[in-house]
């Protein structure tokens, strides 16, 4: 038995060595790869718009391929891992999904405990759109919740100590609100048809930014009352961890704007603390198609089954 075992633990060593004298630099680039943790929650949106699943493999997609970026490794998920070593390899984590995942997911009290954990060691998280989401039901009477810390902000979705607001803009001019900032490199202001919330909750003192947050961008809506909304804005915590929400983009063939790419590409790089390059994160048009969304163009919801007779 004993000698089975040897045997056994020198064909690992041999199989260990054989792999790292193969692939050095790869193995090498493994190590030091920068982990970041995809977690798509449910959405019931119809084809075209949330797209939660296609969107989270279109932005691994562009994680792993950039023209520019090395050392970031993406993991799309479905399901909240249950492996805690793997949880503490992550430097990010971001969700996509309706409202903020980790509430409407199975298991969500342990979920968010992990999340405190990894929050605590200096993790980065990210939500995009609908994930940078709570409902009354989420937040303490006040709108307390710990993502109002880990990430600075939340969109207070039928809430009521705070109203946030859900609207499609036919045309949202996003302008950069933070230029020296990393997340601001490479892109520049542009306009879309988009979803993109306004009267976004920042905290109980008059709605004021906390200390550590950021506007990195903004927008003058809505067009016929315009005020200056955040629409983007990052943390940099006193647990030396990194938050970004950005609450576009709605509809999935947004994606393929070059400026909000390049802008949401950063923000997640930034939160994993890895530096942004000095021209953003560079990727090419993604084939929207390539990543299996419903439909590409918007589809407007299916009418509810008529009731039996
Ligand atoms: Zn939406």
């Amino acid at each position: 038995m004993l000698k089975l075992l040897s045997l056994a633990v020198a064909a690992l060593i041999c199989l260990a060595s054989f792999a790292s004298a193969a692939e050095p630099s790869s193995k090498s680039s493994t190590q030091q790869a920068a982990q970041v943790l995809i977690v798509i929650g449910p959405s019931s949106h119809p084809p075209g718009s949330h797209e939660v699943a296609a969107g989270g493999r279109l932005l691994a997609h562009a994680l792993e391929h950039s023209e520019n970026l090395r050392g970031v490794q993406a993991e799309v998920v479905t399901e909240w891992p249950q492996d805690r070593k793997r949880l503490e390899q992550v430097a990010t984590v971001v969700f996509i999904g309706d409202t903020f995942p980790p509430m409407r997911m199975p298991q969500s009290e342990k979920i968010m405990q992990e999340l405190a954990a990894m929050t605590a060691r200096g993790c980065g998280i990210v939500c995009l759109h609908y994930a940078t989401g709570l409902r009354a039901e989420d937040v303490a009477a006040d709108g307390e919740h710990p993502l109002l810390h880990w990430m600075g902000g939340y969109f207070a979705t039928r809430c009521n100590h705070h109203k946030s607001i859900a609207k499609i803009f036919p045309a949202a001019t996003i302008t950069p609100a933070a230029p020296d900032h990393p997340v601001s490199r490479g892109w520049k202001e542009f306009t879309l048809h988009d979803e993109p919330y306004i009267n976004n909750y920042f905290g109980p003192d008059g709605n004021k930014l906390a200390a550590g947050v950021t506007a990195f961008a903004t927008s003058q809506l809505p067009p016929e009352d315009p005020q200056t909304e955040i629409v983007a804005w990052g943390v940099e915590r006193p647990d030396g961890g990194r938050g970004f929400g950005i609450v576009m983009p709605h509809f999935y063939k947004n994606w393929a704007l070059d400026d909000l790419r390049t802008f949401i590409l950063n923000g997640v790089v930034w939160s994993a603390k890895v530096e942004v390059p000095k021209e953003g994160v560079r990727t090419a048009a993604p084939d929207l198609a390539a990543f299996a969304p419903g439909s590409i163009e918007p589809k407007p919801r299916e009418p509810k089954p008529a009731a039996k007779k």
